[in-house]
């Protein structure tokens, strides 16, 4: 019998509650750091079509590093394995926005999850794309069935002003032969993918293609073989929270991708996809009420990958 989805997430929400107030908004980003503390939502889209959500699960928020993994999705529909030369696929162990590892590895940036991975991953949707943010946007109106899916362009050049980690980053990898567009453009376009602004239910809907083996449930669209799916979802469970991946695993146990904006999308393979948001964040910048909700989740629907 499967879980009563509806109870266990109204438990959650209660749950999770007093934590929404702690952590800290992504204030790196001076237009993320106007958003209010205290909400949280949460979504659930099981592959048989059934949808469950509790408090602000339809309220839109900045996508941040969940663009990730549809951009690493376009580009390893255009690469395959190739695109393993480009970019690493082990988890880095240090926080997402750092340089120390480039230096030592050539300018190959450790995993697509982290920031100079995704930049890394970007450089190839660019030149295989007209326009590589575009690309995302699209992709994602698509996956979501959402088709006002917008880009916030107020977030994206509050972030061209002081991603100054990130231009740093891209010259630094263009030093070592390692990028191809113009950097302007990279950062760009890299900017305005992050700054997609999309709910809960509309990041689990896109997300489900994932948890059916790389199709899409509701068109039958095959995204993916089954086996590039089963890639995509290991290095999802290993590097898609940064640092504390591991601690993810442990506590969680799925495949989940997190951004600054305080939101985390997760596959339960062959069931469904979760995803939350509360825009607090812990040390790592990963939300802090969003890891405890899918800490119980799993734990209450007894629905972990183990
Ligand atoms: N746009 C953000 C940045 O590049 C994304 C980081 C994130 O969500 N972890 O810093």
């Amino acid at each position: 019998m499967s879980p009563d989805y509806s109870a266990i997430l109204a438990a959650i929400a209660s749950e999770v509650a007093p934590l929404t107030r702690e952590g800290k908004v992504a204030d790196y980003i001076p237009s993320l750091a106007e958003v209010p503390l205290e909400q949280f939502g949460m979504a659930v889209v099981t592959l048989d079509g059934r949808r469950y959500s509790v408090g602000a699960a339809d309220q839109r928020f900045s996508i941040q590093s969940i663009s990730k993994l549809f951009a690493l999705t376009l580009a390893f529909r255009q690469l395959g394995d190739e695109l393993w030369e480009r970019v690493g696929r082990e988890p880095s162990g240090n926080p997402f926005n750092s340089l120390v590892q480039l230096e030592h590895e050539s300018g190959k940036p450790r995993n697509p999850f982290i920031n100079a991975g995704a930049l890394a991953v970007t450089d190839v949707l660019c030149r295989h794309s007209v326009n590589a943010e575009l690309a995302v946007l699209h992709f994602l109106r698509r996956l979501s069935g959402a088709d006002d899916v917008q880009f916030d362009h107020a977030v994206a050049s509050s972030e061209a002003q002081t991603g100054h980690r990130n231009a740093a980053m891209a010259h630094f990898m263009k030093s070592f032969g390692r990028i191809v567009s113009p950097v302007d453009e990279l950062l760009n376009s890299y900017f305005h993918q992050c700054s997609i602004a999309m709910s809960c239910e509309e990041l689990a809907t896109a997300a489900l293609f994932l948890a059916n083996r790389g199709v899409v449930p509701a068109t039958g669209e095959r995204l993916l073989t089954a086996s590039e799916a089963k890639r995509i979802s290991a290095v999802l469970l290993t590097c898609g929270t940064y640092d504390a991946a591991g601690d993810f695993a442990y506590r969680v146990g799925l495949p989940a991708k997190s951004g600054v904006g305080g939101g985390i999308v997760a596959v339960v393979p062959g069931e469904l996809a979760v995803c939350v948001w509360s825009p607090g964040l812990d040390a790592n910048g990963n939300s802090l009420a969003g890891g405890m909700a899918l800490e119980r989740f799993t734990t209450l629907a007894g629905n972990s990958i183990f």
